[in-house]
């Protein structure tokens, strides 16, 4: 039996998902940024929470794990080790190639620091799934908070060599926006015209955008795309080196 995922929105604009393992009625929250929606989507499911997958330290992400705790006692919380001291309530303190394991389904924990220096992405590689927090997003990326521009490239590098069909769950939906930046760098980029559009359709009937794909991002996400020779030109720079082209594009992101 394979991986079954609810995802559903938080606050404004977050997901949260559940991850559930048939096989052992397994069931993970990845984050839990709000408790009352996180409770709905569980009693929706009819899953009992046995883990706790936490991507990164901010609130946003993690205010929701003490009332997911209290009610559910003997759920066990996996998150990153480098940020334990700002994740207090970790029972297992995950680093890169670590495993966190969710009933009979198993994630490889990568390391991607950037948005925060302990963010990590779970990759359940038998079954095509990640779960990229605030690294990875849909036509964008995470706000490079806590580390050089140089570091969050090397770690959305990392995710770039994964299989172009695994499907990426992200930390919010912030497609839309991003496609209009995205567009300002690409704008005769036909795939990335065609998935604006697409998003565009979606949103106006208020439907998720995420999942996406590896492979989806790497023919539309300027963040992504950042050895391209069209991208380089783009930006005024041509043969210069990616982890430059991509702090380039980062920083007009942020003034956007
Ligand atoms: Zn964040």
């Amino acid at each position: 039996m394979t991986i079954s995922i609810h995802q559903y929105l938080c606050l404004t604009d977050n997901y949260g998902a559940l991850v559930h393992d048939p096989a052992t009625g397994a069931t993970a929250c990845v984050d839990v940024p709000e408790a009352g929606p996180t409770f709905a989507a569980l009693a929706e499911r009819g899953w009992t929470p046995t883990d706790i997958l936490i991507t990164h330290h901010h609130a946003d992400h993690i205010q929701g794990v003490p009332d997911v705790k209290a009610k559910f006692p003997n759920v066990k919380i996996w998150g990153p080790a480098k940020d334990a001291a700002r994740i207090p309530f970790l029972d297992h303190k995950l680093r890169e190639g670590d495993t966190a394991q969710v009933g009979s389904l198993t994630a490889t924990v990568i390391e991607t620091p950037g948005h925060t220096t302990g963010h990590i992405v779970y990759h359940f590689e038998k079954d095509d799934v990640a779960f990229c927090g605030d690294t990875l997003f849909s036509l964008g990326c995470g706000r490079v908070i806590e580390t050089p521009l140089s570091v969050m490239w090397s770690s959305l590098a990392k995710l770039t060599v994964l299989p172009g069909q695994t499907r990426v769950y992200c930390g919010h939906e912030y497609t839309e926006a991003n496609g209009r930046f995205a567009a300002t760098i690409e704008p005769h980029n036909p795939v990335l015209k065609a998935r604006i559009e697409d998003v565009a359709k979606l949103r106006a009937e208020r439907r998720p955008t995420v999942p996406t794909t590896i492979a989806a991002e790497l023919a539309a996400n300027p963040f992504l795309r950042v050895e391209e020779p069209a991208i380089q030109a783009a930006v005024g720079m041509s043969g210069a080196d990616p982890a430059a082209v991509f702090g380039e594009i980062r920083t007009r992101k942020d003034r956007f």
